[in-house]
């Protein structure tokens, strides 16, 4: 299903970053149109919407001071897109020409759509433990985001697994906040940087468990209660007592239909030139969380969203569109 109108700008993501960028788009005349995504067989479990559609509360994102649901939150994005004109697609783009403009995508069900522009907000996906009990107890006790919902656990005692930057900075972040963070670890070494792992090793509300692994969350069916972990040298498991779980054994970027084709930094993330949401492709702009390995929040996905808008209108009008 090939459609003659060549666009201006289409964006492949629906999380904050792709609809802030449908947004200001669609208010500058462009007539943005939006490949939102779903489940694939590889990924049955994503949805339109990114991240935040999996989360309850969002207590962070400026403009509601009582805390908006993920998934209500995401439905005002997406209105707010479509008020302004935005078309949107409730499916996944399965391929991309980048090699000759206008640019052409195509989308699983067969539509073809050329662009002057692309903008990708496609985001990333956090690695999970895959574990019993894990799925169970999402969001009633088992996170992947210590900023989003550390503050659920306040005088609490909860576990972050993991040993890199991210685990570090999470348990020393959550130890603000709760009773205590018990950091469990799958070996004797930290990855972290020298100057995080000294944060969290020093800090008396934060303990170790080394050569550990999470086997199974437990919980009464309300809530979680704790987890059993397994010592990986001597095999002996046990309970440990906690009503949370910060998994922080990193992210991967959703970049499958890019490869190849643009430039990405270790670990996957688009790169995109500093101060800007460029990619090595001219007029191809990426934001959220797909080039951003560091902040990960909504706020700052949906501030990129708008620079790559803004990026994009300035590149059509630099090429005379
Ligand atoms: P990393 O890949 O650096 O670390 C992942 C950690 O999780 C490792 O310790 C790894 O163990 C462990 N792990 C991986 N898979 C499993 C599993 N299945 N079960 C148990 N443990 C597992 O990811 P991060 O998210 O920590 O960091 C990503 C990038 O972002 C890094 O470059 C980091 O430096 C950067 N970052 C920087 C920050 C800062 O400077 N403030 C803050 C946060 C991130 P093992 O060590 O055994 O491989």
């Amino acid at each position: 299903m090939s459609q003659d109108k060549i666009q201006k700008v289409t964006i492949i993501g629906s999380g904050p970053a792709g609809y802030t960028a449908a947004i200001y788009a669609a208010r500058a005349n462009l007539e943005p149109v939006v490949f939102a995504g779903g489940p694939t067989l590889e990924h049955p479990q994503r949805v339109p919407g990114g991240q935040l559609m999996v989360t309850t509360d969002v207590e962070n994102y400026p403009g509601f001071p009582e805390a908006i649901t993920g998934p209500e939150l995401m439905e005002r994005f997406q209105k707010q897109a479509e008020r302004f004109g935005t078309v949107i697609h409730m499916e996944n783009v399965t391929k991309v020409d980048f090699s000759k403009r206008p640019f052409l995508l195509e989308s699983e069900s067969g539509i073809q759509i050329r662009s002057e522009t692309v903008i990708i907000s496609t985001g990333a996906t956090a690695k999970w433990l895959n574990v019993k009990g894990e799925d169970a107890y999402k969001n009633r006790g088992v996170s992947a985001c210590a900023t989003c919902d550390g503050a659920f656990f306040k005088k609490q005692d909860v576990l972050v697994v993991g040993g890199g930057d991210t685990a570090m900075e999470e348990a020393t972040y959550l130890a603000k906040i709760v009773n205590h963070v018990t950091l469990i670890h799958r070996r004797d070494t930290l990855r972290a940087s020298k100057v995080m792992q000294e944060r969290a090793l020093n800090n008396p509300k934060i303990s170790f468990m080394w050569d550990s692994a999470v086997e199974e969350v437990v919980g009464d069916g309300k809530g979680m209660t704790g987890a059993v972990v397994r010592n990986l040298k001597t095999g002996d498991s046990k309970l440990v007592n906690a009503h949370g779980l910060f998994v922080a054994i990193g992210h991967t970027p959703n970049t499958e239909l890019f490869q190849g084709i643009l430039e990405t930094h270790q670990g996957g993330y688009l790169k995109t030139i500093p101060g800007s949401t460029r990619t090595n492709i001219e007029g191809v702009f990426a934001c959220g969380d797909v080039q951003d390995s560091y902040y990960r929040q909504a706020i700052t996905a949906a501030g990129t969203g708008c620079m790559a808008a803004i990026d994009a209108e300035r590149w059509l009008i630099e090429h005379g569109e």
